[in-house]
């Protein structure tokens, strides 16, 4: 089943329908300027838009109102499931554990090869949601049984405020919370975030500011001081790159990326390469070929990236973890489900060599 599909049908059940009032879903925006003449400037994401009264910014979910920046997706959930943690995907956090996964409205970006755009690109009017505030997230995180709650499907940078109340309510009932994003946010929301979360996956679109000007509508640079603030502030981190035929998967790409990785993070991050299935504006190219997988790897590999997996290629055994020192397989996966798991403590259970991740509860970074 097409994942835009599986998450409209998650989000027929929940329709609360236009009659019901608004107000619950708005709250103050956290990150955002006054000026003259009742105009703001939000400062959450590096596009930084101005915003005459009663107008909102690129994203489509604040709202200017008499001078007053509001969030309007506060609580206002469009899509949620319980998936397993691999599944985000974060390898090295939790493995075999579930996610409680929520999405509102709305991005800061558009990318043309976007799997969720239906969601992702809309207002929050334009979409089914339901009201589920940062209490009642918690409890249904642990009523499902899962180890952490998820912000993903769309982009959680555009409803941090409901992320950081609900990471808050989350930690008081024992639940961890990740984070599902493209990481284009300003320095200090981010700061903030990484107080509040436990692990943050990325996904980087490409190593080229020409694919993020052209594909994304967005800027590189702030991703990749993203992923060295967040590595900065001890946050457990992994990358995604879904690898887009002919558009960002050449070797020089990929070698720019593994050194850029190995320097500025180090070689211990782990680094996806996600296969692409064609998808909204970008459905007259191929999916990926599994041996453009392969060659991202390789390059990566002989780079000196220490993690370096396939995504969306079931039973290739580069889904597995592998023991840096003696090879041995530590964390045996076949797609989404843990087969075997070889690390005792954050170990590898033959030689011994530490293994950095979030395997217990407990963060070796
Ligand atoms: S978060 Fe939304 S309103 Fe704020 S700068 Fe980014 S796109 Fe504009």
């Amino acid at each position: 089943m097409e994942r835009r599909v599986f998450l409209q049908g998650l989000a027929l059940p929940c329709i609360l329908g236009a009659a019901e009032s608004d107000a619950r879903f708005i709250a103050e925006a956290k990150f955002y300027e006054k000026l003259p003449y009742r105009k703001i400037k939000c400062k959450l994401c590096p596009r930084e838009c101005v915003i005459d009264d009663r107008e909102r910014g690129y994203c489509g979910v604040r709202e200017n109102r008499g001078g007053v920046y509001y969030t309007l997706v506060h609580s206002r959930v469009c899509a949620q499931h319980a998936d397993p943690v691999e599944k985000k995907p974060l390898f090295h956090f939790l493995p075999g554990s579930m996610a409680y996964s929520v999405a509102t409205a709305g991005c800061n970006v558009n990318c043309k090869m976007c799997q969720n755009w239906d969601i992702s690109q809309s207002r929050p009017e334009q979409v089914n949601a339901e009201y589920l505030p940062p209490k009642n997230l918690a409890a249904a995180a642990k009523q499902s049984r899962c180890a952490s709650i998820a912000y993903t499907y769309s982009e959680p940078v555009v409803f941090l405020e409901y992320v950081l109340d609900a990471a808050e309510a989350g930690r008081a009932a024992g639940v961890k919370s990740v984070v599902i994003s493209g990481g284009y946010v300003q320095p200090e929301p981010l700061k903030e975030l990484c107080r509040r979360v436990d692990a943050i996956k990325i996904d980087l679109k490409a190593y080229s500011e020409k694919f993020y000007r052209e594909v994304v509508n967005g800027e590189m640079k702030p991703v990749l001081n993203a992923l060295v603030a967040i590595r900065k502030a001890g946050v457990w981190s992994e990358i995604v790159y879904l690898v887009v035929p002919t558009l960002n998967d050449s070797d020089d790409e990929f070698r720019g990326l593994a050194r850029w990785v190995k320097t500025e993070l180090g070689p211990d991050v782990p680094v996806h390469f996600s296969r692409f299935h064609p998808e909204y504006l970008l459905k007259n190219l191929p999916p990926t070929p599994l041996a453009t997988l392969e060659r991202a790897k390789a390059v990566c590999d002989a780079e000196g990236l220490r993690y370096v997996y396939l995504g969306n290629v079931p039973g290739h055994p580069a889904e597995n973890t592998y023991c840096p020192k003696c090879r041995r397989v530590v964390v045996e996966r076949t797609g989404f489900i843990v087969r075997g798991m070889a690390l005792d403590a954050g170990k590898c259970r033959y030689c011994h060599q530490p293994v950095p991740g979030v395997w217990d509860g407990a963060s070796r970074v």
